[in-house]
């Protein structure tokens, strides 16, 4: 099949590309490259069926393809907030533009919604029958409200149109491709570990959450796209949950050494627990994480390890850089 991924240069997205082409599709891959990186897909641009196309999810675009993977948005609670419009425009136009798409060319399309339609939950674990509790204007409402939105429209398209939908509702989702400074709580204490400095703690530490290796969750989706005739969401996410003080032991003893804490205040509307309900998972998709986070935390602890190195080895100047520089060969 021919698929498009928008987002299919960030974390998930670039994981998604490996694996559909490991099945012998073609891939599309969108991106605006907001927080997306060309390392993410460096290895895929000679692939004879890897296709890139820089574009906006914002404007409308028309290519003939099978199926629609709607990733384009950035994640990360930093990234997502840095422009709060443009967050709302990208799930709200971008998903619209995909449905459009997908109307037209007769594709099914799968939405990456996410756990944050269901805000600060006061059910716990969270099934999807859960409505939510979202504070319509707070600093994370662009996402949230974004994403809900996003849902309706998909929700919307299909009873009107008849269009072939898919809707995840993704847990949060850590591993290698990460960026190292998108703020999110596994890549940040990872880093931090690595670089043996105080790990940031916002508020008591005590806040949850649940935390799914990539592998698994793009599994999931993939599981999830295929699945006959599912058009009501469906979580997934690793339901074993954590403080966000137990996460910090974790990296710790992954990363090694004796890093210690800093607290920071808790941001706004920040949910005080998340746990997915995957019973409609199991039972439709026949899907569970297979990796615990210990695992997935020596992959991911692996793959920053080198990117640092990398990195600190790019910062060394070369020969030309220290002889046209007055003072570097001092
Ligand atoms: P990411 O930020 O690494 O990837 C998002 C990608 O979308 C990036 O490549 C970015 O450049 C691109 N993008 C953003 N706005 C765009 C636009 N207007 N037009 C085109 N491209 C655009 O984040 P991720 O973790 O890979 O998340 C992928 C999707 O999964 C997102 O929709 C996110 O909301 C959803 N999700 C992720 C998690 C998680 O824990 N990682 C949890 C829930 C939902
Ligand atoms: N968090 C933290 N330290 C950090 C980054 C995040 O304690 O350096 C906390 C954050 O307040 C939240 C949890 O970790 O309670 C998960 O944050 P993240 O931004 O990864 O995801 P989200 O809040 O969207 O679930």
């Amino acid at each position: 099949m021919r698929i498009l991924i928008t987002g299919g240069a960030g974390f998930i997205g670039s994981h998604l590309s490996d694996r559909l082409l490991a099945e012998g599709h073609q891939v599309v891959c969108l991106d605006n490259f907001f927080t997306g990186r060309r390392d993410n897909i460096d290895h895929l641009l000679d692939h004879p069926g890897f296709e890139l196309l820089r574009h906006d999810v914002c404007e409308p675009i028309f290519l003939e393809v099978d199926q629609i993977y709607n990733l384009a948005c950035p994640a990360s609670p930093v990234h997502y907030q840095y422009n709060p419009v443009k967050t709302v425009k990208s799930n709200v136009m971008g998903t619209l533009n995909m449905l459009v798409l997908a109307k037209r060319v007769g594709a099914r399309i799968l939405q990456a919604s996410t756990s944050e339609v269901y805000g600060d939950p006061h059910v716990h674990p969270q099934p999807e029958s859960y409505w939510g509790n979202v504070n319509p204007i707070g600093p994370r409402a662009c996402y949230d409200e974004g994403k809900r939105v996003a849902e309706t429209l998909m929700s919307d398209y299909h009873r009107e149109d008849g269009v072939d939908i898919r809707i995840a509702r993704i847990f949060n989702t850590y591993g290698p491709r990460m960026a190292e400074n998108d703020g999110r709580v596994v890549s940040n204490f990872i880093v931090q570990a690595l670089r043996g400095q105080e790990l940031t703690l916002y508020g008591s530490g005590e806040q949850t959450r649940s935390f799914c290796y990539v592998d698994d969750l793009v599994d999931g989706l993939v599981r999830l796209m295929a699945a006959e005739g599912r058009h009501d969401p469906v979580n997934l996410g690793n339901p074993v949950e954590f403080t966000i003080r137990q996460l910090a032991e974790e990296v710790v003893k992954v990363v090694g050494g004796t890093t210690g804490v800093t607290y920071k205040p808790l941001p706004q509307d920040d949910p005080s627990q998340r746990q997915p309900d995957i019973s409609r998972a199991r039972n439709w998709l026949g899907w569970e994480p297979r990796l615990q986070l210990e695992e997935g935390l020596v992959r991911t602890v692996e793959y920053f390890r080198h990117r640092l190195k990398r990195r600190n080895r790019a910062a060394v100047p070369t020969l030309d850089e220290r002889l046209t520089s007055p003072g570097l060969l001092d």
